[in-house]
């Protein structure tokens, strides 16, 4: 009710947008100068004269949804606890449109990587895992292709702090290593199992902390047990919210709501989260139509095959 009374116009939507995207007052993207006039819904450039909107640039340019639709979709996606389907949301929202619903859900996932975000740091279990692959209780045992993941995890005491994942062509150290710089800063420790694909941590600046899974001693779940809970929520969230029906070329995108979600687990208020999601939906830059529907999945032989989370 507050989110309705807040929000119903396009202008109110508008005002709290510029005070996410411009929170020391108004930048011409042109010219830099501060001071400008509001015209139409537009913000016209007191020196250079050329006008602006809010939404460019941000993932609601050139959008043909009004923005109170937008508003009610991020406060629904960051209020379901395990988050939304397409088909959920078009049925909140009232949408006509199956792909409309699931377009918006796209584009507000992509909000979900924060442009520049913290690296991991301190002491971080990495390891890969599939995702997919045989199908139990499919007639025939459906043999589906599985997707790599690899997932960071850091330590917090007993207990998990933040995280990183993505989808790998393979778990050689050139597939891992961009990983781990993208995800943890130099100089944390960085504990793994034996495989040869992490040997090289310790020339990329990593403090690296080798445990050898040895089948008689130990399994990897005990070995680096925060990066195989994660493992197991993300494989139960990708069963439980999206059937299982995630295909490969998306599948990044899933693990960065997946992420978006899980390290704002503990945040207690869901306005938080909402604000969260709008602050980095006008800070990420528009994606193009033609980019959601055909990512460029030259690193992923795969076509649209289906992850079927085992
Ligand atoms: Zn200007």
């Amino acid at each position: 009710m507050e989110l309705e009374a807040n929000f119903s116009t396009e202008e109110a939507c508008r005002a709290y947008l510029v005070r996410l995207r411009w929170p020391t007052g108004f930048h011409c993207p042109r010219c830099g100068s501060q001071k400008a006039w509001p015209v139409r819904g537009l913000w016209e450039c007191a020196r250079c004269g050329c006008q602006s909107s809010v939404t460019a640039g941000t993932i609601f340019q050139d959008t043909r949804i009004p923005l109170p639709v937008w508003f009610r979709a991020m406060w629904w996606v960051t209020t379901q606890k395990n988050g939304a389907s397409a088909l959920g949301l078009q049925r909140v929202l009232g949408l006509k449109k199956y792909k409309a619903a699931w377009m918006m859900l796209h584009k507000l996932r992509r909000a979900m990587v924060r442009p520049g975000r913290d690296l991991l740091t301190g002491r971080v279990e990495v390891d890969e895992c599939y995702v997919g692959g045989l199908e139990e209780g499919l007639p025939g045992r459906l043999n589906l292709d599985k997707a790599l993941v690899v997932v960071a995890a850091q330590e917090d005491g007993p207990g998990i702090g933040r995280i990183r994942m993505r989808q790998i062509f393979d778990a050689s150290a050139e597939s891992l290593m961009p990983f781990v710089q993208d995800s943890i800063a130099p100089g944390s420790v960085v504990h793994t199992d034996g495989w040869p694909g992490y040997l090289p941590l310790e020339s990329k600046g990593y403090k690296h902390d080798v445990t050898i899974v040895t089948r008689k001693k130990k399994t990897a779940s005990e070995v680096l047990p925060r990066v195989h809970q994660v493992i197991a929520l993300l494989k139960r969230w990708l069963i439980g919210t999206h059937q299982g029906a995630v295909s490969h070329k998306y599948l990044d995108h899933y693990l960065d709501e997946f992420t978006f979600r899980f390290n704002r687990r503990s945040s207690k208020s869901r306005g938080k989260l909402f604000f969260r999601l709008a602050q980095q939906a006008v800070a990420v830059d528009p994606i193009p139509y033609e980019r959601i529907v055909r990512p460029s999945s030259k690193k992923f032989k795969g076509k649209a095959q289906s992850v079927a989370a085992t």
